[in-house]
């Protein structure tokens, strides 16, 4: 028997008004985690109300109060990281080490987050007139809606949560459709922890309903969305004034020079490329290879390709794709990178069985006008682009319309110094791979990967609050700023 498991409204766990249900799957085998509410509108009107509701108690708590249940949930998720591990595994399918990590980067944000409730800063500067003094604090928005995608079920919904609490915000919560257990599991951290009723909402359900009429929720005053391209384009339309934070895709790339290391640019492809079966915003699915080297990397990187172990997250290295849509999705593109000419290395077939596997699939000879080099493939395919030098791979590098995450592996100062200049990314890595994240650093893209939005670190702090500009005259007279005395 699987558990059935309910929307958090207003500190209690209840059905949807639609009395509709939908299940979610481990992808490695297919076997029902559970059953979740099927929301509708009706649903989510009733959390933003028990959002709004909270909003005047929880803004009013002072922020090192508020910090205190985030340490709480930090605490709980340290104690249960193994189990929830496990969890992100069977739920979305990235190897266990993966799993474990999900859960390492929201023990992270909730211990960072916490700290910030005794920062929380803004600034104090000078006044053009002599008494009077300035400074700036931040203030909370309101009631707040986060959207999550299904490749970080548990980190990503810790970033927004923390971050929004921590500034004072309430929250209504809509996690992905294949990942609400993930979700249903957190949010029961923090009602262990203590949050207060109605602080904190989930609404189960899918994103053309449930995910629409909080985009569109008057009385919500922001959004805080990671997922694709796409349904961040029609989110920035349907948000109307909201302050809307838009984290989405990726196409990014592993510059390997002449001069590199090889063996270790394999390992920070190997774990780019594969590491969550190609799913991340951030993997490695282009790497722009300097020709001198070219063919010695394309041995040793095969060769390790090799070795993977492909199969449930629990035991292997690759695990498998989300679901059945995504899985033939990376077939069709594969298809298509072969019939624009680009050489199959290795891979480049369904595993065929029970679960959505996919071979790790390697591509050489890719030109940057190719679909499979332009567009986000989201499972494990790594192209593979030859360049003469620095500046043709540089050119390589910066020709897609995503711009989240870059590397260059190389030997030279120089090199690495004009790579972090003039890759177009919202991150770049010097020997090292395109992920690896840190809580306590800003987190985001340029060009179509978002709106210029940041997550997590005093940038996280940023897009969940508002600065407000402070004067205090103590002169006892009316001074006007900008306007000549008499
Ligand atoms: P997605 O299809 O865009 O879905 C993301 C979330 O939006 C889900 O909760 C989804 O609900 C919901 N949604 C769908 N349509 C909606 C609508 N019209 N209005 C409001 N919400 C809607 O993305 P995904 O397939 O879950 O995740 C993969 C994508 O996320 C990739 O493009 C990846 O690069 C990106 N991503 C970006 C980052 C980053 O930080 N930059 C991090 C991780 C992932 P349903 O689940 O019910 O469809
Ligand atoms: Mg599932």
């Amino acid at each position: 028997m699987v558990g059935s498991y309910k929307n958090y409204i207003n500190g209690k766990w209840i059905n949807s008004k639609s009395g509709k249900i939908f299940k979610s799957y481990n992808p490695a085998n297919g076997s029902v985690l559970g059953t979740f509410q099927f929301s509708n509108s009706e649903d989510v009107d009733a959390a933003v109300d028990a959002a709004n509701k909270a909003f005047k108690s929880w803004s009013e708590t002072p922020p090192p109060k508020r910090a205190e249940i985030l340490l709480k949930v930090a605490e709980i998720l340290k104690k249960r990281k193994a189990e929830l591990g496990k969890l992100v595994t069977q739920e979305m399918g990235k190897q266990l080490k993966e799993g474990l990590g999900d859960v390492q980067e929201a023990i992270d944000i909730f211990e960072y987050m916490h700290g910030e409730g005794r920062r929380l800063l803004g600034y104090t500067t000078t006044s053009e007139l002599s008494k009077k003094f300035s400074m700036t604090i931040r203030r909370p928005i309101g009631a707040v809606g986060l959207i999550t995608p299904w490749n970080f079920p548990i980190a990503i919904p810790a970033w927004k949560l923390s971050a929004a609490l921590i500034c004072g915000n309430t929250v209504v919560f809509k996690p992905a459709t294949d990942t609400p257990l993930c979700a249903v599991k957190l949010i029961q951290v923090l009602e262990q922890a203590g949050i207060p009723k109605g602080v904190v909402n989930l609404v189960t359900g899918n994103g053309s309903e449930v995910g629409e009429n909080i985009v569109k929720h008057p009385k919500l005053k922001a959004i805080s969305f990671t997922g694709s391209v796409e349904v961040g384009r029609s989110i920035a339309e349907n948000a109307g004034l909201k302050k809307v934070g838009l984290e989405l895709g990726g196409k990014n790339p592993i510059i390997v020079m002449h001069d590199a290391d090889l063996d270790l640019a394999v390992d920070g492809v190997l774990w780019g490329g594969f590491g969550t079966t190609g799913q991340r915003c951030t993997a490695a699915s282009r790497v722009i290879v300097h020709r001198a080297v070219l063919h010695k990397f394309l041995n040793k990187l095969l060769f390790k390709t090799k070795q993977l172990t492909i199969g449930d997250g629990l035991k292997c290295d690759v695990g498998p794709l989300i679901n059945a849509h995504q899985l033939h999705k990376v077939h069709r593109y594969v298809m298509i990178g072969i019939q624009e000419g680009a050489k199959l290395l290795c891979g480049g077939k369904i595993i065929e069985g029970k679960g959505n596997f996919y071979e790790p699939t390697i591509f050489t000879n890719v030109t940057k006008d190719m679909v499979i080099a332009r567009e986000e493939i989201f499972g494990p395919v790594i192209c593979v682009m030859p360049v003469s030098n620095f500046d043709e791979a540089i050119e390589v590098a910066n020709s897609v319309d995503y711009g989240l995450s870059s590397a260059i592996y190389t030997n030279n100062v120089d090199l690495a110094f004009e790579a972090i200049e003039k890759l177009e990314a919202g991150l770049t890595y010097v020997n090292s791979s395109t992920i690896g994240s840190e809580v306590h650093l800003p987190f985001g893209g340029v060009k179509n990967t978002g709106n210029g939005s940041r997550e997590a670190g005093i940038e996280g702090i940023h897009e969940f609050s508002e600065t407000k500009t402070i004067y205090v005259d103590y002169s006892g007279k009316l001074q006007k700023a900008q306007i000549e005395d008499d």
